[in-house]
Order: structure tokens, then sequence, then C-alpha cells
């Protein structure tokens, strides 16, 4: 069989631990064999980002916002811990914090969905998607915790120092606690940006909900803003594609979530994402199954697990034991980067092969082969729990007869 070509590269970036040496064999029995990869390789991994005093990322970063297509390995954040394990001279920043600062994106987490496991809302055929707008609001708050009675005042003071507003936030007669919070524009905008953008690449609609009753100046202005990214810069677009934007209040949002099908972006501010991704992914699916994409305002993606670098099952095999450590969710990262670099360069083979792998990979769990953390989960099958190695073999084989 002659390979699949791509006469342009996706930027690779390798990483740690256990995710290393899945990375690995799934590149050597699942892409190579059929595909002509060409990459450009980042070696992300702590001791080289040590090696590079992290310019690395740096690279890596630039490289997805030119070839507008990258997939990522989990890697390590280092704490003091291992900072002791690896010898670092300093404790790098988070590379996924840098590359999303560099590329101004927002991450979007959708479940891998089985037949063979049931999501806790039943209703759900296909998977929500939770967009977390990860700047600003509650995490980067002022408060201060008032010790008695006296006057809390929310001031603004323009560049030249004049004061444009004062208001009362509380008169208190005994102790208490203020917050003040803040959001920008340009945030706001490519948060929009963002969403309206991935979801016209999945073809989902999108639902946003905010509190903008109570919360008049504040937001009201999320919700302008994203009516006003969706007129001017989507609505053509979305048309076009039969998909839709709808804003509502954010608990109508929630509750209407509850009882849809699924197959939605739903955009939430930054409190609200932080507690809904936890329960959306906990209600849909586990951990291994989560797959994660870092989408930038101008259509850049980077393609990951959302898990870590499974550090435990890592000391396991460095002590020569097979682990079952499930790939599914870095085999999806790279099927995703694959199936748009195909979209984005018109080569109808690559999207095909992607889509295989994804058909592959899910025939496999639903022939009930499966890593041991899902084992317990699956449903009206008796699994064969296999390790790593096993597990990506039976894909290797549904794989080639799917391409054969
Ligand atoms: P983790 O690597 O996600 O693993 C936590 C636990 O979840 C594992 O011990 C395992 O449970 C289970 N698990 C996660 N992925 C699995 C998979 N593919 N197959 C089977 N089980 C899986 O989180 P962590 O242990 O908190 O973090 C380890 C390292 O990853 C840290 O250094 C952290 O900085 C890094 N990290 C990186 C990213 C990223 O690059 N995106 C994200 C999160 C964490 P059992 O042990 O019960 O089998
Ligand atoms: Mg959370």
């Amino acid at each position: 069989m002659e390979k699949i070509k791509m006469p342009v590269p996706i930027a690779e970036l390798d990483g740690d631990e256990m995710t290393h040496v899945l990375w690995g064999m799934i590149k050597d029995t699942l892409i190579k064999p059929f595909v002509d990869l060409n990459t450009e390789y980042y070696d992300l991994s702590l001791p080289h980002r040590e090696e590079t005093a992290d310019a690395v990322t740096a690279q890596a970063a630039e490289a997805i916002k030119r070839l507008k297509i990258g997939v990522k390995c989990a890697t390590i954040t280092p704490n003091l811990q291992r900072q002791d394990e690896y010898g670092l001279t300093q404790l790098w920043k988070s590379p996924n914090a840098t590359i999303r600062a560099a590329l101004d994106g927002t991450v979007f987490r959708a479940p891998i969905l089985l037949k063979r496991v049931k999501p806790v809302v039943t209703c759900w055929e296909k998977p929500v998607t939770i967009a977390r707008h990860a700047y600003g609001d509650l995490y980067k708050a002022v408060e201060y915790r008032v010790p008695g009675a006296g006057k809390a005042e929310l001031v603004f003071t323009d560049e030249s120092g004049r004061e444009l507003s004062r208001q009362t936030v509380f008169d208190f007669k005994g102790p208490g606690v203020v917050q003040a919070m803040h959001n920008r524009d340009a945030s706001i905008l490519s948060f929009a940006r963002c969403c309206f953008t991935y979801a016209l690449s999945v073809g989902q609609d999108v639902w946003f909900g905010a509190k903008d009753t109570i919360s008049k100046d504040y937001d009201q202005t999320f919700k302008l803003l994203f009516q006003q990214v969706y007129d001017e810069e989507f609505k053509a677009a979305f048309e076009q594609a039969g998909l839709h934007y709808r804003y509502a209040l954010i608990d109508d949002i929630a509750a209407k979530v509850l009882r849809s099908k699924g197959g939605i972006v739903w955009a939430c501010k930054n409190y609200d994402g932080d507690v809904m991704s936890d329960l959306v992914a906990a209600a849909s699916g586990s951990l291994p199954m989560m797959t994660s994409v870092l989408v930038s305002p101008d259509g850049c993606f980077e393609y990951e697990a959302a898990h870590g670098t499974v550090t435990r099952h890592y000391y396991k095999y460095l002590k020569g034991e097979k682990t079952s450590t499930n790939p599914m969710a870095t085999i999806f990262a790279w099927s995703g980067a694959f199936k748009k670099r195909g979209e984005l360069d018109n080569l109808p083979e690559l999207v095909h092969f992607g889509e295989a792998l994804e058909a592959a990979s899910l025939q496999t769990l639903n022939e009930g082969i499966m890593t041991k953390d899902l084992c317990g989960l699956a449903e009206g099958i008796t699994p064969t729990a296999v390790d790593s190695e096993g597990f990506i073999k039976a894909i290797r084989e549904r794989l080639e007869a799917k391409l054969a």
C-alpha cells in the first residue's frame, strides 16, 4: 500500500513519562505504516526544557502558529518534588500555560463516547464540549477581609488621574468581606472568536450563558461582545452551515444542556467553566477518555489528551512491568490533527485516515477489548483487559482491515 502524503507538516510536541512511551507506540504501530508522516518535532520533555531554558516551548508555540496545527503529548508541570527528581535549575512554567498565552487560545474539552459505556445523563447522544474562558473574573480578583464597621468603595481613575466613577459597595456596620474583579474586552472578544471558530470546525451550535439580568454591566458586556462577534464575523458562516448561536441566562442554559442530546459547544465564563468542565467530564466519561483542543482566535488548533503523564504507571513501566494505560485520548489527538490538516490542505485521504483510526479504536473497545480503566464501566459485554501494547495491536488489525 502506498503511504498517505502530507505535504505540509504539523507541529509535533513530544512529552514525558508514560504518555511519551505511548506516543512512540502510537506512531510506530498506528501511524507510520500508513502515513508518510511529516512533522516539525519539538521535544518538550522536562529534561529538554531544562536544557534549553524552556526556549523549546516558545519555539513549539511559534511552530503551531506558523503551521496552524499541532499535536501535543502530556508534559510534566514541575513542582518542588519534580525539581529534585530532575535536578531543575528552576520551576519552569506549565507548557500548556505558555502555549495558551502565546496563541491567546481557548481550551475545548470533549469526552470520547462509547456505546458500551453509558453517560450518566442518558439523553446525551453526542458529547457536550465545554469551553472555559481562562482569564480574569474570580481568578484575578482583589479581596479584602473587612475587620469591622466602615465603607467599601469601587473607584475608577483614568490614565490622567481623573476620577471617573466612585460607588459605595457597602456600608459595613460590622466585619465582612469585599471583592473586586475585572475582565478585558480584548480577552472576551478573543474567547468569543475561539468558540465560534471551534464550533464551525466541528459543526456544532454554540450556547453561552451569563447573568446579565443581575449583572447589568459586567455580564451584560460578555453578552453584547459575544453577540457582536457573532453578528459581524460568524453569522453568515453559521447560517450556511445550518448552525445556531444561542444566548440565555446561565441557569436556563445549565438546565437545557442537561435535557439536550449533546453535540453542543457550551461557552462558559471562567468560574462556570471551572465547575461545569469537571461536572460534564464526570457525567459523560472518564479522565483517560477526555480529549482537549486549544484553539486560537485566528484558527490555529493544538490537539492533546486532557490527562497528564500518568506517573504511577510510568514507575511500573520503569520496573519492567506491563501497564494497561489507556491511549485513546492521545490517539484522538493525532487523528484530530490529521483530519484538520487534511481539511485545510484539501487532502481527503488524510481526513479518511484520521476517521479510520478513530473508527478502528472505537471498534476495538466496542468489541470488549479494553484497558483496565474501562473494564469496570462496560455494559452489555464481558470485557477482556489488555495492556497498552496489546490494545494498540488490536487497533492496528482493525485499522488495516479498514484501509485495505
Ligand atoms: P494524570 O497523569 O492524569 O493521572 C492521574 C491518574 O488518572 C492516574 O494515576 C490514573 O489512575 C488515571 N489516568 C490518567 N490517565 C490515564 C490513562 N491514559 N490511562 C489509565 N489511567 C489514567 O494526573 P497526575 O498524576 O495528577 O499528573 C501526572 C503528571 O502529569 C504531573 O507531573 C502533571 O504536571 C502532569 N499533567 C500534565 C497535563 C498536560 O500536559 N496536559 C495535564 C495534567 C497533568 P490510576 O493510577 O488509578 O490507574
Ligand atoms: Mg475545576
